[in-house]
């Protein structure tokens, strides 16, 4: 069955079947079920990922679609809650894959049952409130995660290993002044459907090398792309962190987890 299924991707021998059954013992959570959660849960369930956690606590709307690949319009007529939605349409893609959907806001009374026996977390958030969370939970709990940003035509990726790589607060002390406070200030700038894939695509390589256990060959860098414009920026993590007086890395003072 597993030859059979994922024969070509078996077929890349520095992944080969070793990576293939670490994989499909591997447990993912996605962190919003959005434009770049609908695409990285595809991909990692098509890839054969064992048990994905899909949480999110917002229903199907219209303008959604463009972006958001799961969702269909039938979904957006009836307004579902995105996790159900989601579950259902990533089940008929692969029902040996265990499929949880979470329909409750992250938060740091929620965060710990929902990361529940989580390997990976992918963030596919639209608010830095919620990244710093996960940063949190990360760096307390020691999970990897990988983090991705879109807006207009720019998308940006990041893989964060706790005790590897600087965490997100060694990079970013606080949310950028546009997002402060309010989740959909970003959305004001919009963004081109297909930038959001690019970047989920990015995320779920990552995670797939994370859950197969070729943590060495997570990207060493903070990407940013500019599809739009035709440019790549690549920043070495290890030139932004760990900052020794770091509050959530450093210190250990988890303000976002345990206000
Ligand atoms: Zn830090």
């Amino acid at each position: 069955m597993i030859s059979k299924r994922f024969s070509r991707q078996i077929a890349f021998a520095a992944f080969g079947t070793d990576g293939q059954v670490r994989l499909g013992k591997g447990r993912a959570m996605v962190v919003g079920v959005g434009g770049l959660g609908s695409w990285v849960a595809e991909l990692l369930v098509r890839a054969g990922v064992g048990m994905l956690r899909i949480c999110d606590d917002d229903s199907v709307e219209l303008s959604n679609l463009h972006r958001q690949a799961l969702y269909v319009e039938a979904d957006a007529a009836q307004w579902p809650l995105k996790a159900e939605a989601a579950a259902k349409r990533l089940s008929a893609i692969n029902s040996d894959c265990q499929i949880e959907p979470f329909c409750e806001r992250i938060d740091r009374l929620t965060i710990h049952r929902a990361a529940k026996e989580i390997e990976v977390i992918i963030d596919a958030t639209d608010n830095f409130e919620t990244r710093f969370l996960i940063n949190d939970y990360a760096v307390k709990y020691s999970v990897p995660w990988v983090s991705a940003g879109v807006m207009e035509g720019e998308g940006q990726v990041m893989t964060l290993m706790p005790g590897t790589t600087p965490c997100l607060r060694c990079i970013l002390p606080s949310a950028p002044s546009c997002c402060a406070g309010d989740s959909n200030a970003c959305f004001q700038f919009g963004v081109l459907g297909p930038v959001v894939a690019a970047m989920a695509s990015m995320q779920a390589v990552e995670a797939v090398k994370l859950l197969a256990d070729f943590a060495d060959k997570a990207s060493p860098c903070l990407t940013k792309f500019d599809l739009w414009n035709n440019t790549l920026q690549r920043i070495p993590l290890s030139t932004l962190g760990p900052v020794a007086d770091c509050p959530c890395c450093g210190r250990k003072e988890f303000d976002y987890l345990e206000p």
